[in-house]
Formats: structure tokens, C-alpha cells, sequence
């Protein structure tokens, strides 16, 4: 394996008007089909409108002259492309988005805009709906650049239609131009990833990827390798039931208890008092009784510690409010819900140098950004598939004001073109353009 030479990695301005035309009819294809999950189906996958989505990409791929192509009965798309001659010992690399959006607004009927040499002003959607770059700075960055929004009456999709648009277009221009040589690739697009349940019938055994990125991230030139940890902990009140008449040093209400082990909780450590690296307990839902009263709360955090001391924190609660009303009962059960990525990722460092390398090549500087949630790179990375996500390139997710920019999703595109490459060199890039 030899190293590639800087001079062949992808920048913005490389092959642009074909990386445009390719992203950007796949994109508008793909955003047309209906593709809602359904968080409240036990199916997999939750809706059968996705199906449709993934036969055409079935299709697409076969016409790419990809031979290994599966559907799965639980509607995973999966592809495997051959390495170039020579690059057969290569690390396997794979490449993720999904095929849902999500059910929080209408994803039906989407009637995607496009709008060419943006002037900078607010785009009126439809009557009424407004996408104005006072609320949305970063539409100022597409100035004279083509823009994609919905109508204004449903999202646009971007979540995740281009990370599928920007993977087609790069295994398009990969399978056109045998001159950038990769090692073997694996393609999969998911069911249902906006209802957690991407990797849930995803055959994680049969994968051949040693690590894998997932497209489905947002401002363009931004990657994250940091999700939150995320734990869920249930506590059970169980009180000692008199007649309140009688009850006078006696009674442990149920109830009572639950209202004093919430006020114990910090509420310089809630949801709405944080941010960026700041983690927090989160009350979710409470239902009960004197005699026994249920309260479920997470916990996210970045950091193990952080965690580990929140989780501490919660036991020494329940002992307080147990010691507090003699004869009640307080029982904490503590589920871990998943783990920040980081801690999968940081032992193999080059799954990330890489990746810089291959966002910076085409111009711009790579953003490590946190997030503020889980995501199924976490599921897969815990599976034994450590998993980043790097940037699609839209803007206000689940909501009728989506947008994207055209450049953004060539960009990602040569992106992944840019990684297969520099995957299949080990990693080695040889020197800058040389000088006359
Ligand atoms: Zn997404």
C-alpha cells in the first residue's frame, strides 16, 4: 500500500458541476417519497412507506454496475464494494444514513424548492412561512450558492435523504473513476433511525466494516465523535399506609416522598440550565399513590465521571428521603441506555485523524461538535463498529424551515470520495503540490 499523493484528494472546486448535478437529482428524488417512521409500531420496519425507498436505492446501486447488494427482510440496504486492484488488504471502511425522517412534522408530499444564486434575503416558502437569515445566519454563508428548502408545509428531508444523496453520488463518481483507488466499502442505508430503532434488525454479525461513518450530521465542514452517555433510573416510593386520621408519627406517604426526593435534584443540573458540556438529570414521568409512588428520570453527561458521580448522587438521595419518613421505602434501578461514543472511538485515533484529513483536503477546516443526545453510531460503535458522523449538511431538522446548501452536499460527497482514498493509503498522504 502505497500513500496518495495530496494532489488527488478532492477539493470543493474538483469535478463540481458533476458532483452538483449528481447529489442534487438524487437528493430532489429521494426527498419526494414518503418515508415517516412510526414511533408507536412494534414492526420493523415501523412503517411500510420505506420500503419504497429502499427498492429504488436497490435499484440505483445495481445500475452503478454494484454487484453485491442485499435488502434485508427488515428493509437494511446493504452494498459492498471491491477494492481496487491491489487494495485488497486494505481497512474496510463503511458509509451509514437513513432512510426514514422523522415523525415530529409531516415528511408527505414534500415538494422540495430549489433556489439558485441566493441574494441573501428571506425566502418565503409558501404564504406565511418565512425562512429568514436573521433567525438562520448560516444561510449567509450560500450567499450566490443554490439552496433546497420544502414548501413550508412539510420538512424537506435533508435528515438523512442527503447523506443517502452525497454516498450515491460518491460511489457514482468512485465506480466512474477507477483512478481513485479505495479498499472495500460497505454501504448501508437504515429503517427508522429517528425512532431509535436503526440498529435494532441491523445483522451486526455479518458486517465486514472494521470502522464506519455515519452521514447525518449538520453545518457543513462539522463532524462529531462525542454523543452523550445516557442512563435511565427508575425509583419506586413505597410508603406505610394508616387512616390519615391516625397517622401521626406512623404514616410514610408515598406521595409525600417522591415530591422531596424531586426537590433534591439540582436544578442548576437540568436540561434547561445547560449546555454544550454540561451534562444534567432529566424528570421524565411520575404516576402513584400513598401507598407507592413511581418517578423515572435520565442522566446525560460527555463525561464517565460526571456520570459516575450523578448516579452516586441519585443513591445518596434515596437514602435521605428513606431516612426522612421512617417505615417508607425508596429503590433506585439504574439501566444504562448508551454510551458516548468517545470512549469506542479515541482508542483507534486514526478514525478521526482521517476524517480531518479528508474534510480539510477539500477546503475548509474540519469541526469536532458535541452531541447533545445519542445517536446510532453510538449503538453501532458499541457493537464493535466504532462510528463517527460527519456533517450532511442541513439546517433545522424535523421542522418545516429544513434547508440545505448545494455545496454542502458536494462537499460531503467528496468527503467520503477523499476518506475511501485515504483509507486505502493506510492513511499516509505524500506532500503538497510541488513547487516550481
Ligand atoms: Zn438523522
Amino acid at each position: 500500500m502505497s500513500s496518495i499523493p495530496s494532489t488527488q484528494l478532492l477539493t470543493n472546486s474538483d469535478y463540481r458541476d458533476w458532483f452538483e448535478s449528481q447529489t442534487l437529482r438524487r437528493f430532489l428524488r429521494y426527498v419526494q417519497i414518503f418515508t415517516t417512521s412510526d414511533p408507536h409500531s412494534d414492526t420493523h420496519p415501523t412503517s411500510d412507506n420505506q420500503w419504497q425507498l429502499a427498492r429504488i436505492l436497490i435499484q440505483e446501486l445495481e445500475e452503478l454496475g454494484i454487484t453485491d447488494v442485499t435488502l434485508t427482510d427488515f428493509c437494511y440496504v446493504i452494498a459492498r464494494i471491491p477494492p481496487s486492484p491491489g487494495y485488497e488488504t486494505a481497512t474496510p471502511i463503511g458509509f451509514l444514513a437513513h432512510l426514514d425522517t422523522a415523525p415530529d412534522f409531516s415528511g408527505q408530499n414534500v415538494k422540495p424548492k430549489v433556489w439558485e444564486s441566493y441574494d441573501g434575503t428571506p425566502l418565503e416558502l409558501s404564504p406565511g412561512w418565512i425562512l429568514d437569515p436573521r433567525d438562520n445566519p448560516a444561510l449567509l454563508d450560500y450567499r450566490n450558492e443554490t439552496l433546497i428548502t420544502s414548501d413550508g408545509t412539510t420538512l424537506l428531508g435533508a435528515d438523512d435523504k442527503a447523506g443517502i444523496a452525497e454516498i450515491m453520488a460518491a460511489l457514482a463518481f468512485l465506480t466512474e473513476h477507477p483512478e481513485f483507488s479505495h479498499g472495500p466499502l460497505e454501504i448501508l442505508f437504515t429503517p427508522d433511525e429517528e425512532v431509535g430503532k436503526g440498529v435494532a434488525k441491523l445483522p451486526v454479525k455479518s458486517l465486514k466494516s472494521t470502522f464506519a461513518y455515519t452521514l447525518d450530521g449538520s453545518a457543513e465542514g462539522t463532524y462529531n465523535a462525542q454523543c452523550f452517555t445516557g442512563y435511565t433510573i427508575g425509583v419506586t416510593f413505597t410508603g406505610r399506609m394508616i387512616h390519615p386520621g391516625d397517622a401521626r408519627g406512623i404514616m410514610a406517604n408515598a406521595v409525600t416522598m417522591a415530591g422531596a426526593f424531586i426537590a433534591g435534584l439540582p436544578r442548576s443540573e437540568s436540561p434547561e440550565a445547560t449546555d454544550g458540556e454540561y451534562g444534567f438529570y432529566c424528570p421524565q414521568e411520575m404516576s402513584g399513590s400513598m401507598e407507592q409512588a413511581f418517578f423515572r428520570l435520565f442522566i446525560r453527561d460527555f463525561r464517565r465521571e460526571e456520570i459516575d458521580r450523578r448516579l452516586e448522587y441519585l443513591k445518596l438521595l434515596a437514602k435521605t428521603v428513606e431516612a426522612g419518613f421512617p417505615g417508607g421505602k425508596v429503590e433506585l434501578s439504574i439501566d444504562k441506555q448508551y454510551l458516548n461514543i468517545k470512549e469506542y472511538i479515541e482508542p483507534h485515533p486514526e478514525v478521526i485523524a482521517n476524517l480531518v484529513k479528508a474534510i480539510e483536503a477539500t477546503g475548509i477546516p474540519a469541526v469536532p461538535e458535541l452531541i447533545r443526545g445519542g445517536t446510532d453510531g453510538a449503538r453501532l460503535s458499541e457493537l464493535g463498529i466504532p462510528t463517527p458522523n460527519i456533517f450532511a449538511g442541513g439546517h433545522n431538522f424535523h421542522s418545516r424551515f429544513e434547508w440545505i446548501g448545494l455545496r454542502a452536499m458536494v462537499r460531503a460527497a467528496q468527503v467520503v470520495v477523499n476518506l475511501s482514498c485515504i483509507w486505502a493509503a493506510g492513511g499516509e498522504i505524500a506532500g503538497g503540490e510541488p513547487e516550481d
